[in-house]
């Protein structure tokens, strides 16, 4: 099964604490860019980003309040379709439980992820940032339908 991905993508941008430096220098450099897509974020990165890009920036709640989660049910949804999140390799986060969620969620609707700088050049310079992609994702029917039908019972 295929989904098309819009040439204007639904972008989530989130940085913890320590990362949040290395990503409002990315944004800063690639404004022009990302002005063409639609910008998602958590709530302390999304104000960081509104103040420096002056694009609008839908801001979900903060990361440790729930905005990993919010960002995960949308891409469940279908409306967030790209992620840039820079997480911090060296420091537990109160909210590790959502992190995994997140990148658990994102990879099972095949979503574009990048994690640190040279990955999210690699993205922000594919061809496929200005087109439409088809996106590949897996056949979930036979998953869904696993339990609509009533378990046998054993005869006795
Ligand atoms: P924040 O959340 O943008 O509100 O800091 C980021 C996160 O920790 O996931």
């Amino acid at each position: 099964m295929k989904v098309s991905m819009p040439g204007r993508k639904h972008i989530a941008l989130v940085a913890h604490d320590n990362k949040k430096a290395d990503l409002l220098e990315w944004v800063e450099t690639h404004r022009e860019a990302l002005s063409r897509h639609e910008l998602y974020a958590t709530g302390t990165t999304g104000a960081l980003l509104e103040e420096l890009l002056a694009l609008p920036v839908t801001k979900l709640q903060s990361g440790p309040l729930g905005g990993d989660q919010q960002i995960g049910a949308k891409i469940a949804e279908g409306e967030i379709n790209f992620i840039i999140f820079f997480w911090d390799p060296l420091e537990p986060q109160p909210h590790d439980p959502d992190v995994k969620a997140l990148l658990r969620i994102a990879v099972l609707w095949n979503i574009p992820v990048a994690s640190n700088l040279a990955t999210a050049d690699f993205l922000l310079s594919s061809p496929f940032m200005a087109t439409e992609y088809e996106k590949v994702l897996p056949d979930f029917t036979e998953y869904r339908q696993r339990l609509a039908k009533p378990p046998r019972l054993e005869e006795e």
